[in-house]
């Protein structure tokens, strides 16, 4: 396997100040060792991405479109390969991580395309004394920081547009899956990027480090994804320089089960709303609120399907359920689940965690009240509570009643009757009648407390892009 374990800076992979084990959480094993950056190598890291931001915001379009062109056709070719790696350092199964390269690949795909149509604006101002024309730019230098749950997805939905707009990056990746974001950059390197465009960073302190890059003036844009609390801490230090900010953060996806939904199809789109990634997606259905006449047989099939999944290391054999990224991770879950059956919930399959070294939990399905606190929480894991309402509007109060709002889904046959409810959720995307919405080609992110701006789709490119206005006389 191509291992790259260095780090990456100004087209070069150097040694740091010291390493970092990565494991695979499903057997506890140590797979590489990474190398970490003191403080001087996030200082090269900055100045090797500003000596580059000039040129390469001068380079053609067609240029960088056909640099990502070509990585997302090497991505596509070497899809088993990468997949391998996600699974060994996430722990998710493998036909997840493969799900997800080729998701990933298409960020590449879908803004080597933008690239090249960045629109404009030019027109006669209202009173006619002058002509308005809009252009953009690159906002420039770019620290770009990605959790360990979509290794290979959240770096291309980052490195993507950053290109495409012709920004100079920084990539910082979670310390549980560098291998992956390694093997991007490697990726990146043999498209043809050309040297200091994209550096590679794992600071061995990660916070101060980070800090004094986000204080460094030749920083402009930071794009974070990851929880909401750590968010908040990168929102405080990006307003000392006014660094340019897009945050996608945690969310507590509302599942909504209306009264006239095709059970069949609401117990189908819930195994892959919650279940993809083994539930640890921000995506993930969180808190499911199902109409009471359909309450028991949704529950019970849902419950069914559930306790029917292969829970084995990602690489085995027919795994369709892997393990959590770490014991640590995995004994949150756990926690959460107790907390929820003291506070009454009652275990309908699952709950139990397993003995041995793996970072293993079962799929979980527990019926609690809607005051359940599990219903507070972001549980990332296998884990579906279900709560029955009893009116539309009640369902919407209790799906609205978090500070996040990333994702809600709605079942329902009635399509009217489904706008209705979806316009009435507080999030940034619904799924309606689906169990998955993610599309490079959509734009993705939340409200409220689940963060700033959006991903992928036609807003995508212009996180990395800043608005001019030159007023012309005529
Ligand atoms: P996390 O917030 O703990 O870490 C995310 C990244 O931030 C990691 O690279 C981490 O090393 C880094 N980090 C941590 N503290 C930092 C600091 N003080 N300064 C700078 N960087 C710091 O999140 P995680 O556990 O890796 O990922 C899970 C979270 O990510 C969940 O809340 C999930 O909902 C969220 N997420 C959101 C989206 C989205 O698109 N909205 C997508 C995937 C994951």
């Amino acid at each position: 396997m191509n291992l790259k374990t260095d780090l990456y800076i100004n087209g070069e992979w150097v040694k740091g100040n010291g390493v970092l084990p990565v494991y695979n959480p499903a057997t506890g094993t140590v797979i590489a060792e990474v190398q970490t950056a003191g403080d001087a190598e996030c200082l090269a890291a900055v100045d090797a991405a500003y000596a580059a931001q000039k040129s390469f915001a001068q380079t053609a379009p067609r240029v960088r479109s056909e640099i990502l062109r070509k990585a997302f056709e090497i991505m596509i070719a070497e899809a088993d390969e990468i997949a391998k790696l996600v699974s060994m350092e996430n722990g998710k199964v493998f036909s997840d991580a493969k799900g997800e390269v080729l998701y990933a690949a298409e960020f590449f795909r879908w803004f080597a395309e933008e690239a090249v149509r960045t629109p404009g604006d030019f027109r006669k101002s209202p009173s006619g004394d002058k002509r308005i024309l809009v252009t953009h730019q690159p906002v420039g230098v770019s620290l770009l920081i990605t959790p360990w749950n979509f290794p290979a997805a959240m770096a291309t939905r980052k490195i993507g547009p950053a290109v495409a707009a012709g920004c100079t990056m920084i990539l910082k990746p979670a310390g549980e899956t560098p291998l992956t974001a390694l093997y991007i950059v490697d990726v990146m390197e043999r498209a043809g990027l050309p040297k200091g465009v994209l550096n590679f960073v794992l600071p061995s302190k990660t916070g101060p480090m980070l800090s004094k890059v986000l204080h460094d003036p030749r920083v402009r844009n930071l794009s974070f994804t990851g929880s909401t609390e750590v968010g908040r801490v990168l929102l405080k230090e990006c307003s000392d320089l006014v660094i340019r900010t897009s945050l996608e953060l945690g969310g507590n996806a509302p599942f909504l089960v209306l009264d006239d939904a095709n059970i069949d199809e609401a117990v189908k789109g819930a195994m892959v709303a919650k279940m993809r990634n083994g539930g640890a997606a921000c995506t993930a259905a969180n808190r499911f609120y199902v109409a009471r006449s359909v309450a028991e047989e949704f529950t019970k099939k849902f419950a069914e399907a559930m306790q029917a999944l292969k829970m084995a290391p990602g690489l085995d054999d027919g795994a369709q359920l892997g393990s959590s990224v770490s014991v640590k991770e995995r004994n949150k879950i756990a926690d959460l689940v107790d907390a929820s059956v003291a506070g009454g919930g009652k275990i309908v399959t699952g709950g139990k965690k397993p003995e041995g070294d793996g970072a293993f939990y079962p799929a979980t399905v527990i019926s609690v009240e809607k005051s359940n606190e599990i219903l507070r929480n972001e549980v990332f894991g296998p884990v579906a509570p279900v709560v029955v309402f009893d009116t539309d509007e009640e369902a919407i109060e209790l799906a609205n009643n978090t500070e996040y709002g990333l994702i809600s889904y709605v079942f329902t046959s009635d399509l009217a009757r489904g706008i209705r409810t979806a316009e009435a959720l507080e999030s940034g995307m619904i799924a309606l009648n689906r169990g998955v919405v993610s599309d490079p080609a959509a734009p993705f992110g939340g409200v409220k407390q689940s963060g700033l701006g959006r991903e992928g789709g036609f807003a995508g490119i212009h996180e990395f892009l800043e608005t001019k206005y030159i007023g012309v006389e005529i």
